[in-house]
């Protein structure tokens, strides 16, 4: 069967960027026809974000709905802002956080029922690579995400799979070693529910300009989370052409 899947390209800012880099991206980033195209920027520059060519996603929540969490970010601000995306789990999030499956499957299914778009992020380790236990790793990280969502997972979830020794480094995981993984997390899905053959499974972890075209080939990426070459404009706009 034909993969009908339309692409996305989510560019994960994480604390880097500013007012005249957004207004560069605001004036000149276009989607393709045929690709959905997420700027997800630090959180104080999301209001800003909003009315241009591309779709807005922030890169994370709280868990909480409301109320004595400072600092922290609601999906009903989100909601109110228009803001659509929301990354969650990112690898930098439970490192630097302490986020873990558990937590991120509360905020994969507060998203889900807000009506925000999850982008959930799962990924191994270099250790995890090395010993040949990839696929029991990112199965762990989706199945503590199912048994907080249920089905309401295969509505409007995306799936970014980031290789950590891929995130920043330079190394990009081969366009083959990501499809196998990739191929993995459908299959592994569709036997929970035939909607994953429509679920689209980005991949991250140091995509850039050169190397874009021949990871989107890949029959199972549906597109990519970019971090680094999401903040240079042409850079990125090349990414954004190589999925349409
Ligand atoms: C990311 O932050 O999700 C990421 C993939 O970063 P980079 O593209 O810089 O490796």
């Amino acid at each position: 069967m034909a993969n009908t899947r339309r692409k996305m390209v989510a560019g994960n800012w994480k604390m880097n960027g500013d007012t005249a880099l957004l207004s560069l991206f605001k004036a000149q980033l276009k989607s393709p026809e045929n690709v959905d195209v997420v700027i997800c920027p630090p959180a104080v520059y999301l209001s800003e974000s909003m009315g241009a060519d591309f779709a807005v996603g922030s890169q994370n929540i709280s868990q909480h709905e409301s109320g004595a969490h400072t600092g922290d970010i609601s999906v009903a601000m989100l909601n109110d802002l228009g803001v659509t995306y929301a990354i969650i789990g990112h690898s930098e999030r439970r490192q630097d956080h302490g986020e873990s499956n558990e937590l991120i499957g509360e905020k994969v299914n507060l998203a889900l029922n807000a009506g925000i778009k999850p982008i959930f992020c799962i990924g191994e380790p270099l250790e995890v690579r090395e010993q040949g236990t990839v696929f029991a790793y990112v199965q762990a990280q989706i199945d503590a995400v199912l048994d907080a969502c249920g089905e309401q997972f295969f509505d409007n979830s995306i799936i970014a799979y980031e290789p950590i020794w891929a995130i920043g480094t330079g190394k990009t995981a081969s366009p083959e070693q990501a499809q196998e993984v990739h191929a993995f997390i459908r299959e592994y899905l569709s036997e929970k529910n035939e909607a994953a053959q429509d679920l689209r499974i980005l991949y991250g972890g140091s995509v850039n300009a050169s190397n874009a075209a021949e990871l989107f080939a890949q029959a199972d990426i549906d597109g990519g989370l970019i971090g680094g070459a999401s903040l240079k404009i042409d850079d990125f706009t090349v990414i954004c052409q190589a999925a349409n």
